[in-house]
């Protein structure tokens, strides 16, 4: 769903049927419950960029609010754990690197293994 923001965010969640305004970021609900989201909060959140980026099914996102200094805005922090690896993940807009390793590109001229054929 859009957010406020106006990014895809499979988190989101908003209700306007029939005049209803409810919204709900469903990443920090489940994550930290005691945590108040407020729709501004989408606008620098990390997380539709990294839904875009990796849709890695083992790869569970939990989310905080952060508020560097007193005077600056609050922000959405993530960090991300891989259940198939049992690890955190360092990037998880790239995933822990189990299920997809880099891969090798060999460029050369390849030779005819039976000329004859
Ligand atoms: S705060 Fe982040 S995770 Fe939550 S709804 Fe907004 S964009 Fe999605």
């Amino acid at each position: 769903m859009r957010t406020p923001a106006g990014k895809e965010c499979p988190y989101f969640y908003g209700d306007y049927f029939r005049g209803r305004q409810q919204e709900e970021c469903r990443l920090l609900q489940r994550s930290a419950p005691d945590q108040r989201w407020t729709a501004d909060l989408c606008a620098a959140c990390p997380v539709p960029d990294i839904a875009r980026a990796n849709s890695c099914e083992h790869q569970q996102l939990y989310a905080s609010i952060k508020r560097n200094f007193p005077f600056l805005k609050r922000q959405v922090v993530v960090r991300a754990y891989c259940h198939k690896s049992q690890q955190e993940v360092n990037d998880p807009h790239i995933g822990c690197g189990q299920c997809h390793p880099n891969l090798e590109f060999i460029i050369g001229v390849e030779s005819d293994p039976d000329p004859s054929a």
